[in-house]
């Protein structure tokens, strides 16, 4: 039995709960072992960008929002290059490394309507089983249908998660701190008091 690995990657800028929940939600309906969450490399000229935070931050924020999962695991595969790292490379080198594991890839919807124009989405699905979660109101049928398309487009697993519309962002909490509103309960307490700590997002790009 191969043990089954879930992959939560994201700007993770700031991590949020809808991230977390997706992770939760991924580990229970498909049986996984673990979920790695994979922050994905900022390339040059995206890092250091004014009022955002930097790389080790949000690694950081990863790092402690996980931390009470047991289940949950921190993976700096895509923070050691140069910011530009593709899925299907990471992915192919998973496999190469450790035969033993299988991967289900964990995106939302918004993401399963660009995969068209990721790099080598054939590959990607070669690797692993990709997860989507509904976003921005999509509608099931909507869903259904785009996930067939990329189905019988790049041969792949498409499967669903069973999760109800999560309405937050990362860009929703950037904003609200602009605006001095709250964002209790979008992230967990110690990734808000860690943003607080550091003044991040606060006049931001
Ligand atoms: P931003 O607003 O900066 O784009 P984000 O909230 O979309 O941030 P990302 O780090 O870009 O967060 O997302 C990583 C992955 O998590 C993507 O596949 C995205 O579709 C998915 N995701 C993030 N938030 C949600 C959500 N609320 N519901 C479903 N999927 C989500
Ligand atoms: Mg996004």
């Amino acid at each position: 039995m191969k043990k089954k690995i879930g992959i939560m990657g994201g700007t993770f800028d700031p991590i949020h709960i809808g991230h977390l929940i997706l992770g939760e939600k991924a580990y229970d309906q498909f049986g996984l072992d673990k979920v790695r969450f994979m922050p994905a490399g900022n390339p040059p000229h995206k890092r250091n960008r004014k009022g955002r935070a930097t790389d080790e931050q949000r690694v950081e924020m990863v790092r402690m929002a996980i931390s009470s999962n047991p289940h949950f695991e921190l993976c700096l595969a895509e923070m050691n290059e140069d910011g530009y790292s593709y899925t299907y490379r990471t992915l192919e080198r998973f496999r190469e490394e450790n035969p033993e594991e299988e991967y289900y890839f964990i995106i939302g919807a918004d993401s399963l309507f660009d995969f068209d124009i990721w790099r080598e989405p054939g590959r990607i699905c070669k690797a692993c089983t990709i997860v989507v979660a509904t976003r921005n109101q999509t509608s099931n049928e909507r869903l259904d249908l785009t996930m067939e398309r990329m189905r019988q487009k790049f041969d792949g697993t498409f499967l669903k998660l069973d999760t109800p519309n999560l309405d937050i962002s990362s860009k929703h909490i950037r904003q609200w701190i602009e605006e001095n509103r709250t964002i209790q309960y979008y992230v967990p307490d110690c990734v808000r008091e860690y943003i607080e700590k550091y003044q991040m997002y606060k006049d931001c790009d």
